[in-house]
């Protein structure tokens, strides 16, 4: 088993006008598989050449000497859980059992838009913005570069990518821009539901 660049969950045009298929081109297609590609020549004739990527990332992160292989191992983990947080038609408020842990540990939908928003325009250069489970709670959190929250024994919800190469052709500079249009009309809230513990 080697890592793998699974399909989009959708058409490259379905999140269209809020990422334009362009985008997708070459996030999916180029920035994502290059993350697959180099995580590959990495795990090439190593231990951790039939393992999953998750486990992978958790097994080296923070070992300098990992550097590169944790990069691109723990980008094509990130990017696979991305392209799951959306769909065409999503977003706005949540249904479900995650309704109701925004509620109880967030403070409300409005809270979790503020906070989630927030920690993507304020990671500083490139990075993630997160929905978190932790010790039964949930929680907003940012990574920088490639980290996840997958390596540290916490549990991704949801996820938004807040690389220029996410957002650039579409909105240039705007990253708060790209940010509220995810929240309103990409996140899907099935799969942050069925991503709970
Ligand atoms: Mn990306």
């Amino acid at each position: 088993m080697a890592l793998s660049l699974p399909d989009l969950p959708y058409s490259k045009d379905a999140l269209e006008p809020f990422i334009s298929a362009r985008t997708l081109e070459f996030h999916h297609g180029k920035h994502h598989k290059a993350y697959v590609d180099n995580g590959n020549k990495f795990i090439a004739g190593t231990e951790f050449e039939s393992q999953a990527a998750e486990a992978i990332a958790a097994k080296i992160v923070g070992d300098a000497s990992k550097a590169g292989m944790f990069n691109n191992v723990a980008q094509a983990w990130n990017h696979s859980f991305f392209w799951k947080c959306m769909k065409s038609k999503g977003g706005g408020a949540p249904t479900g059992a995650v309704a109701q842990k925004i509620e109880s540990d967030l403070g409300g939908y409005q809270k979790f838009v503020e906070e989630f928003k927030n920690a993507g325009v304020t990671q500083f250069g490139s990075g993630w913005a997160w929905l978190v489970q932790k010790d039964g709670k949930l929680q907003i959190m940012k990574t920088a570069n490639a980290d996840t929250p997958a390596a540290h024994g916490i549990t991704p919800l949801l996820v938004v990518d807040v690389w220029e190469h996410a957002y650039y052709l579409d909105y240039q500079n705007r990253r708060p821009d790209f940010l509220q249009a995810f929240i309103d009309n990409l996140i899907n809230w099935d799969f942050v539901n069925s991503n709970l513990k």
